[in-house]
């Protein structure tokens, strides 16, 4: 089976020219078809950029093909922005989570199966870095669509009060790659990952990693969100304080409910 740096039999990526911060070098709109199918599913048409949509659509017209449904995977603009316009040009519907994201098309919930012209889709709901992000596993292909919740470099940011919900969602995604097999993650940002136990291991690692400092922190005697950022953050910029504070603060909720801290801390 095929997997390379611009996708696998199924799935190939054209990479949105927004590179950034968040963004990396760029958000991947995936467009996904089983081979000599004429039906074809894209995933995030990526912000309004419209020579961009242009381009993907222009790229599926050669292809002979036509877009059936578009998808997102959640509705970060960098993502959703150009659903809009990609479905004035390909007349087909978007799905979402959120109604509001959709155009003419249903929902998307765990555990639905989107088929087109024999491609078949299972959605995974992966709460955490927004309340609505889902993975989508493409079992052909043994590989699974992530969005922003595995990025192909670098880690996420989880929205807030997400943190418990992303653990599970991490959690879930390592038994769905142990389950069935899956060999690749094909991220909303940064190139294809071909080591997916690795870099679930490693996500989790690194979140139960700031836990564990934190938790120390709490037994060394801290309090206070700011009393731990100093600790465990010392040295960080001022610019980022309030957003460690906020991430400090999520992380006690989240061990408070665990039973790993006192339930007081939770609520600092
Ligand atoms: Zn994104």
């Amino acid at each position: 089976m095929r997997i390379d740096g611009s996708g696998t039999l199924r799935a190939n990526c054209v990479l949105c020219p927004n590179p950034g911060p968040m963004t990396l070098d760029g958000t991947n709109t995936w467009v996904l078809r089983e081979p000599g199918a004429r039906g074809v599913i894209v995933v995030d048409p990526g912000p309004h950029d419209e020579r961009h949509l242009e381009r993907v659509a222009r790229t599926v017209q050669e292809q002979g093909a036509q877009v059936a449904v578009t998808l997102l995977t959640h509705h970060h603009p960098d993502h959703s922005d150009g659903a809009r316009y990609f479905s004035e040009l390909t007349g087909a519907p978007v799905r979402a989570v959120e109604p509001e994201l959709r155009i003419g098309g249903d929902g998307l919930s765990d555990g639905d199966t989107v088929e087109v012209d024999g491609l078949q889709l299972r959605v995974l709901a992966t709460p955490g870095h927004t309340a609505d992000s889902l993975c989508l596993h493409l079992p052909a292909d043994d590989v699974v669509l992530t969005g922003d919740t595995v990025l192909g470099a670098g880690t996420t940011m989880i929205a807030d009060d997400g943190l418990a919900a992303y653990m599970d969602s991490l959690h879930r995604l390592r038994e769905l790659t142990e389950s069935a097999g899956v060999r690749a993650l094909l991220p909303g940002h940064g190139p294809i990952c071909t080591e997916p136990r690795d870099k679930l291991a490693e996500y989790i690692g690194h979140r139960e990693a700031r836990l564990a400092q934190i938790t120390a922190a709490v037994e060394a005697g801290d309090r206070t969100a700011e009393e731990i950022v100093a600790r465990v953050y010392a040295g960080i910029e001022e610019g980022v304080v309030p957003a460690a504070r906020s991430s400090v603060r999520a992380q006690l909720r989240y061990l408070a409910k665990r039973g790993d801290i006192p339930a007081e801390l939770g609520e600092a």
